[in-house]
């Protein structure tokens, strides 16, 4: 394939600025933008990606890499049935008042077809989740499991140096910041499962027998997670010559005539006009910009409490807005529980802690509010309820012992001294829940609220919330703990404390789209030349969060859609 660029200098604004063109220009090197650049590529386009930060991939690479496509072609694998009416009937029920039906089915329609196609022609592999449930098993048409799926790890060594601009896993997804793990290890560790122990070994022994890994860094070699899923679809751009100019922000879009026809690139300190035929805006929320935090979403916000990628600022929303573009869910994010540690630049999610038997959430009145094992969005709508900010994570002894928090290990591994000394003191102690809820400035009785719950836990049922009687609260409780896997006492001292924060793993409210992820104006017509895929546009599925990997299944599906109408445009 030959990649064609014409260089030439003009005179704009007074200022000579280089100019290239190519047919497609993609902003931003999370998967939705790899996956459109990718598509773009194999139909003979040449093709550029641009990326802001040093390293490629966004919060894409640090993140879990799972997808969530209803009607996937793994799911027989896993002896799950899936069904184009049930997977409408349950988006439908979540989103249907606030997303167009078009767009609803284009993503339903085209998951699947997205997915074999990255099979077929690229590195990009995956295996079906057979137990991670929808996020709403109350609503008719509702999986129990399948439809998330998690990239097959990938190894470094297929990538060459290009592994070292790559974003290195969010930290949390590393036990001790060093080892990687697939969701479905994940799952297996925090479940105890059987086996657990076996595959702790495995990986521990996997990480330091590498050698040759060992001697050049602390990063694992054997990647999983959004580090697989990046790692495999920069291969197979590589494979195809397709440029990634990293350090090389758009900073505005050209548009002649009502339409769009390139952007201007900073590079290396020059002003670059890059003119295309389409260009494809992947380039994430506005996380990271606290003035459209403040300006959007509900209060209170911090920019610190999101766990993305500190480079997404809204650059692309807001040169969106600035060439007519209409917006949507400006009030929403992909919500996640946070908490913040002291030297690290984003937050860590509370994904799973809140589901482990013998911990709860209370708020400043020490009172529960909601079933703590509900998946994060959830967790954060209820966090956003008056006076639940923040939030209170309760355990004990017995939990601190065997499981994980944060950034601590299960105190019965032993290794928590291996840990940065910073860690020491993230948690509050008492010896007593009244010490503890005198420490943490509660109002309200937590011991009242702490002997309610034991009395649950000793029954096996939240007469409250009805924690762990659903598939989807069952997948991180504990097997071993019965009659309810997500229900122990809070009764072995010394107690402990942490605060919570409504964060979130990205904003989805963005500039709204079309079933082809074209841009619409505020008249509701096409800006012609302009897509908008991942957190850059408004999501697919409004207000909520259908399944894990909800957010990066559609942002890769409408890439795909986006280049194949703008390949065909
Ligand atoms: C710990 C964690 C786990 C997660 N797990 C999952 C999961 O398993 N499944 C799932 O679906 N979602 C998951 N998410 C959420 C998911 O990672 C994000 O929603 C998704 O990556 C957003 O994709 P994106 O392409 O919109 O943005 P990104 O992947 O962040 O990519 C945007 C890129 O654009 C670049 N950029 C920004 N501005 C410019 C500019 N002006 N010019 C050029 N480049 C620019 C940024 O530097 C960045 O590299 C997780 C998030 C976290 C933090």
């Amino acid at each position: 394939m030959v990649i064609a660029y014409a260089t030439s200098y003009c005179a704009r604004d007074g200022m000579a600025a280089q100019q290239h063109t190519v047919d497609i220009l993609v902003v931003g090197s999370g998967a939705g933008a790899m996956t459109a650049a990718l598509r773009a590529a194999c139909e003979n386009k040449s093709v550029l990606i641009v990326e802001k930060a040093a390293k490629y991939g966004g919060t894409s690479a640090t993140s879990g890499g799972g997808l969530w496509i209803p009607c996937n072609h793994l799911l027989p694998s896993v002896g799950i049935d899936d069904s184009r009416d049930n997977a409408l009937k349950y988006l439908r029920q979540l989103c249907g008042t606030d997303v167009a039906n078009r767009s609803i089915e284009a993503f339903v329609d085209n998951g699947r077809r997205m997915l074999e196609w990255l099979e077929e022609n690229s590195h990009v592999r995956y295996m079906a989740m057979q137990h991670y449930a929808d996020y709403y098993q109350e609503l008719d048409g509702a999986a129990p499991g399948g439809r998330s799926i998690d990239p097959y790890p990938y190894s470094a060594q297929e990538l060459g140096d290009e592994f070292l601009n790559m974003q290195d896993n969010h930290v949390q997804t590393k036990v001790m910041g060093m080892m990687g793990y697939t969701n479905i290890e994940g799952a297996i560790l925090l479940s105890k499962s059987p086996g657990w122990f076996r595959l702790v070994l495995k990986l521990a022994l996997d990480y330091f027998m590498d050698i040759p890994g060992r001697l050049k860094s602390r990063k694992s070699r054997r990647l999983t997670m959004g580090n697989a899923l990046i790692g495999r679809l920069r291969r197979s751009l590589l494979d195809k010559n397709v440029p990634l100019w990293l350090n090389s922000p758009a900073k505005s879009l050209l548009v002649e005539n009502g339409r769009v026809c390139g952007a201007v690139i900073e590079r290396a300190g020059e002003r670059l006009e890059v003119r295309a035929d389409a260009v494809v805006l992947g380039s994430g929320g506005f996380e990271h910009n606290q003035t459209l935090r403040e300006q959007y979403l509900p209060q209170p916000t911090q920019a610190e409490w999101s766990s993305a990628s500190p480079t997404n600022t809204g650059d692309m929303l807001l040169a969106g807005l600035e060439a007519g573009a209409a917006t949507h869910l400006m009030d929403e994010a992909w919500w996640g529980p946070s908490i913040t540690l002291p030297g690290e630049d984003r937050s860590r999610q509370l994904f799973t802690e809140r589901s482990m038997p013998g911990c709860i959430m209370v708020n400043r009145a020490g009172k529960r509010f909601f079933n703590e094992s509900v998946a994060y969005t959830t967790a954060v709508q209820a966090m956003q309820k008056s006076g639940n900010t923040p939030a209170y994570v309760i355990f004990d002894s017995r939990y601190k012992r065997e499981y994980p928090f944060g950034p601590l290990l299960p105190d019965a591994m032993h290794l928590n001294w291996l840990q940065p000394s910073r860690f020491k003191h993230i948690l509050t102690s008492a010896s007593s829940i009244d010490a503890l809820a005198t420490k943490l400035g509660i109002s309200g009785s937590l011991s009242e609220t702490v002997s309610r719950f034991n009395t649950f836990a000793a029954q096996g049922k939240d007469q409250d919330f009805k924690r762990g009687e659903n598939a989807y609260d069952l997948l991180y409780g504990d097997v071993r703990i019965s009659p309810n896997p997500c229900l122990a006492p809070i009764e072995e001292g010394p107690f402990y404390a942490m605060e919570v924060y409504p964060g979130d793993i990205g904003t989805k409210g963005g500039l709204l789209t079309n079933e082809y992820a074209q841009v619409l104006d505020t008249s509701g017509a096409p800006i012609a030349g302009l897509y908008a895929i991942g957190n850059t546009a408004a999501s697919v599925t409004g207000r909520y969060y259908p399944g894990a990997g909800a957010t990066l299944g559609p942002a890769m599906t409408f890439g795909f859609i986006a280049a194949e109408h703008a390949v065909s445009g």
